[in-house]
């Protein structure tokens, strides 16, 4: 059932190191496998996405925001005949990058290593845990990921000039990821978009009538639950209405996505990756709706005072540790000090993947070690 556009993994371009192929699990499946063993992937549990724990414990966290982009993810590529091993295991591993703190430690330590004239991307960070940090096999460091996954990493939801970044020339900069990656990023904001309005209303941080007013197409399909189920409770009207956006979404992309196809006579991988831009895309009329949800979200739950002081804990928090292991690196553990005595890794570098790779509560911890009271 596999499309002639979709990666076919006999054609997979391979692993760094070559490995025997498994008896029954293709090499998209091992990849998809061994991010799931990976530390950095179980660590994704205790690392905010929008809410910390302070809120609820069955709010998203960074772990089942994956596992809801991976679920989205795999319906779409099915549909649309892409590989499904790929598309999963390049879901699972999409956040792997994220430091703690969600946004606001992303954004805090970008502006820490932007002292010292560099800068955070969690993308290339996710590259560096794939390729070296991760420490799990005797026969090599790394998860000696297939070039499909580590482009797919690199690729999924942005572009990268082959000038500024001349160690990404073999993910070939000048083509565009194959759909599967490409797709990535579209069902990232289908679940997130949808997740943040449904944390965001029990956490009581928006009201139903704030997300009807401002999410008009939410407000459309609340009705339709109105009528469908009159005596059902405000919520489950709620997750009926919420349901139907997602559909939406889903459908949206399927199908738009497939009229782009047609219409831009893609036959092959290669057709996709020679395409002059990214095929995965939503119809005009339901990109509008997307960005318009986005737009509230930001607005009205993102930028909201409720979520300031989680906000000034990252920044204050990521900040103060930074400054204290430039001024004290003998404090860093010792693998860390290694690294940084080899002159290829600067000491900004390496505290900053430190850091990149703290869960919330460890980095409360190093916090109240290093710098409470000072
Ligand atoms: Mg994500």
């Amino acid at each position: 059932m596999l499309a002639a556009y979709a990666v076919h993994v006999e054609h997979s371009r391979g692993r760094r190191i070559p490995e025997p192929q498994h008896p029954y699990r293709n090499d998209f499946q091992r990849d998809r496998d061994r991010v799931i063993h990976a530390r950095a992937f179980r660590r994704l549990e205790a690392k905010t996405q929008v809410f910390t724990r302070r809120y609820s414990d069955h709010f998203r966290n960074r772990l089942t925001h994956t596992l809801e982009v991976s679920q989205i993810s795999r319906t779409i590529a099915g549909a649309l005949g892409l590989n499904v091993d790929l598309v999963e295991a390049l879901a699972l591993v999409h956040d792997i990058g994220h430091p703690p703190f969600g946004h606001a430690g992303e954004k805090s330590l970008d502006a820490a290593m932007r002292e010292h004239g560099l800068a955070f991307d969690h993308n290339l960070h996710a590259l560096r845990i794939v390729e070296d940090f991760e420490q799990r096999y005797a026969a090599f460091r790394g998860l000696n990921l297939t070039f499909e996954v580590r482009e797919g990493i690199i690729k999924h939801s942005r572009d990268y000039d082959a000038k500024e970044h001349p160690a990404l020339a073999e993910y070939l900069l000048d083509q565009r990821p194959p759909l599967e990656a490409q797709l990535i990023d579209l069902t990232d904001e289908i679940a997130y978009n949808t997740a943040d309005l449904d944390d965001g209303y029990e956490a009581h941080l928006l009201s139903l009538e704030e997300i009807r007013e401002g999410v008009p197409v939410f407000d459309r399909y609340y009705r339709e639950a109105e009528q469908i189920y009159p005596g059902a409770i405000t919520k489950l009207k709620f997750n009926e209405a919420l349901k139907r956006v997602i559909n939406r979404l889903v459908d949206d992309l399927i199908s738009n996505t497939q009229a782009r196809l047609q219409q831009a006579r893609i036959q092959t991988l290669d057709d996709v990756r020679h395409h002059p831009e990214r095929l995965a895309a939503f119809s005009p009329a339901v990109e509008a709706e997307r960005k318009q949800s986005k737009d509230f979200l930001y607005e009205n739950l993102y930028f909201s005072p409720a979520l300031a002081d989680e906000k000034d804990d990252a920044e204050r928090v990521i900040g103060a540790l930074f400054a204290f292991w430039m001024e004290s690196p003998e404090a860093l553990p010792h693998n860390y000090q290694e690294k940084a005595k080899e002159k290829d890794e600067s000491l900004p570098r390496v505290i900053c993947d430190y850091i990149a790779g703290m869960t919330d509560n460890f980095i409360f911890e190093q916090y109240e070690k290093h710098c409470a009271g000072a």
